[in-house]
């Protein structure tokens, strides 16, 4: 992929990750790559760094973004946890999993990062190169996905290219991410209750196993914001559950569907995750006029790729 990209790409080597370092610490903007998607990173301690991160995206101002954190004292700096917070992180930190905690009133963050909320989303990543920067940055980032607001999330670092171009001056390439999807969000309810915000490669099934049920009358008290019906959209109509494509349609197929690309040709819904991105990134730069997509199976990591799924389509 290399001679193909433009100049901000670089190899997330140590000479890169040592300048992106510089580059976030003087207020600027890097992209990186996560377990999950490549994010948008920011410190989120500055006001003008997370208003940078906001118009990159041409993201709506209530759309709060997720802050990533070295570690979990650095979270509980920021937010208030309790026996189940600790318990949670303890089992998935670092991983794809997003806490929605109250947020503590003094915590040193730039206001727009919560979007004015009195909770905040944080999320200890596992790649290295993320971990690398949260530590030697010092502070804690702000990360949402590295693209246009409403497009295909980015799961390469040409994907961003793509997607954000010059608007992000450093793009850190650390190959295909390993999970493909965004992190599962829990919030976690000051009545003891929880609720699965965004299904993610953590199943609701493994944090039920930990906390219990769900508390099923508390599921309306708040919603995730920026959770829109439209997202993920490759710009052009996508009909799910498909057969077989029609000749004017960019097929993507599972198991023994086939297609003009495949999310996995083995019916593996892990590697399925992992291709998603970029079967829609393929399906969206295809000369054909629509896309068509295999049933994908409602079980683990399905369920997350469904939810993408059916956002794409909406
Ligand atoms: P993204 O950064 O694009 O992965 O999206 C992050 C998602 O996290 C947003 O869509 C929000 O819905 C959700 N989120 C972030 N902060 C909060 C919060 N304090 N309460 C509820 N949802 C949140
Ligand atoms: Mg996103």
């Amino acid at each position: 992929m290399s001679d193909k990209q433009p100049a901000q790409v670089q190899p997330a080597d140590d000479g890169a990750i040592a300048r992106a370092v510089h580059v976030l610490r003087s207020g600027g903007l890097v992209a990186v790559p996560t377990e999950t998607v490549y994010g948008l990173a920011a410190r989120a301690d500055c006001t003008d760094a997370v208003a940078a991160i906001y118009a990159a995206k041409g993201r709506p101002d209530f759309n709060p973004l997720i802050v990533h954190v070295a570690d979990v004292e650095q979270a509980r700096e920021l937010a208030l946890f309790d026996d189940r917070a600790e318990l949670l992180a303890r089992h998935f930190w670092p991983g794809p999993l997003t806490l929605v905690l109250p947020l503590r009133p003094a915590a040193r963050l730039a206001p727009a990062v919560t979007a004015g909320l009195p909770t905040i989303a944080l999320r200890m990543p596992a790649h290295p190169v993320m971990r690398a920067l949260l530590c030697e940055a010092g502070v804690p980032l702000a990360a949402p996905s590295a693209n246009r607001s409403g497009a295909v999330s980015p799961t390469s670092a040409a994907h961003v290219a793509g997607s954000l171009g010059n608007a992000v001056p450093l793009i850190l390439d650390g190959g295909p991410c390993a999970r493909g999807v965004e992190s599962t969000i829990v919030a976690l309810r000051a009545d003891g209750g929880w609720k699965l915000l965004r299904p993610g490669p953590v199943s609701a099934a493994e944090i039920d196993a930990l906390l219990g049920d769900a508390a099923p009358g508390d599921n309306d008290t708040i919603e995730a914001p920026g959770q829109l019906a439209s997202h993920y959209a490759p710009g052009k109509p996508v009909r799910l559950n498909a057969a077989r494509g029609a000749p004017d349609e960019f097929m993507i197929g599972f198991g023994d569907i086939g297609g003009d690309c495949t999310l996995s040709a083995r019916g593996d819904l892990t590697e399925a995750a992992a291709r998603l991105y970029a079967c829609l990134h393929e399906a969206a730069a295809s000369a054909k006029p629509r896309v068509a997509i295999a049933a994908v199976p409602e079980t683990g990591i399905g369920v997350a790729i469904n939810d993408r799924l059916r956002r794409a389509a909406a």
